[in-house]
């Protein structure tokens, strides 16, 4: 957790990772540990088709969750998985539950639905088109870059979703499995809540006070006609919007920690990306304009 400028708290959160209760290598007692070792606040275990309610494991606080892969591993057939966080209660989910169901009682279990790693499951804008009710999109997903999977960016489809007028608030996380290095510990959510109790981590992320990180800190918003980003050092701040190309959007060079971007009046959408010097992004929210 670290606190803003304006006096927010901003929670370091591991939104999507998975034990040995299903598919994942570690213990839930290990998981734990290593993530309150790398300083996460808290984080959901979400295992497939596998409820674990709220708790604390070894000192960290562990939010209920549970991924829902609908689809096989055919991609023309169809592919989506849809992470639960925050649920009250185990919601009322079978692998024959279509996708806007298992949205809707994902939400009316009191929980955010997440739509996990479009890009490596080839989701179209044709399939978000068809849905509604996300909380959250991963832009980012860690084990998708690790062991078998090479297509962990998601920022092309969001970026065309954005265009259509689809927009979710952003967020990155690890959907850990092998924790050898690869997927553990890595890509995760800064939430502005209130506090750390779930209804605010939950309401927080619904209402879009949230940013994708594998170290960086950011902060982005609107001052007229500018869209200003502050930042910790960066080598690397790029402002993504609907324009496909127009001056003063990408900002290079070494220790970078402020830039300002003056819209266009055809914008619709802004995002910022940026990258320190090891090569670790950050990723806001988008803000409509
Ligand atoms: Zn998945
Ligand atoms: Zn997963």
């Amino acid at each position: 957790m670290y606190t803003d400028k304006q006096g927010n708290n901003w929670y370091k959160i591991g939104l999507h990772v998975h034990t040995n209760l299903t598919d994942g290598r570690k213990a839930p007692e290990e998981v734990a540990k290593i993530y309150k070792a790398a300083g996460f606040d808290a984080i959901a275990i979400t295992d497939h088709w596998l409820f674990g309610g709220e708790r604390e494991i070894e000192g960290l606080k562990i939010i209920s969750g549970c991924e829902y892969n609908l689809g096989g591993g055919d991609t023309i057939e169809g592919v989506m998985h849809i992470v639960g966080v925050g649920m009250e209660t185990a919601p009322d989910i079978t692998r024959e539950t279509p996708r806007q169901e298992t949205i809707d009682k994902i939400v009316d279990a009191g929980g955010a639905s997440i739509f996990a790693h479009p890009a490596w499951s080839l989701n179209s804008v044709r399939d978000a088109e068809a849905l509604s009710g996300f909380s959250a999109i991963e832009i980012y997903n860690t084990v998708s870059d690790a062991h078998e999977s090479t297509r962990p960016y998601s920022g092309y489809l969001i970026d065309v979703l954005a265009n259509g007028g689809i927009i979710y608030p952003i967020i990155a996380t690890d959907d850990a499995h092998y924790y050898d290095g690869t997927d553990e510990a890595k890509s995760y959510t800064y939430v502005n809540a209130k506090s750390l109790e779930t209804k605010d981590i939950i309401r927080a992320i619904k209402d879009g006070r949230v940013y994708g990180s594998q170290g960086p800190i950011l902060s982005i918003q609107r001052d007229g006609n500018k869209i200003i980003a502050e930042c910790s050092e960066c080598n690397l701040i790029a402002f993504l919007s609907n324009s496909s190309w127009s001056e003063g959007k990408t900002f290079r060079g070494e220790g970078l920690t402020y830039a300002e971007y003056n819209l266009r009046d055809f914008e619709k959408w802004v995002r910022v990306e940026i990258r320190d010097k090891d090569g670790n992004y950050a990723w806001s929210s988008i803000i409509e304009l």
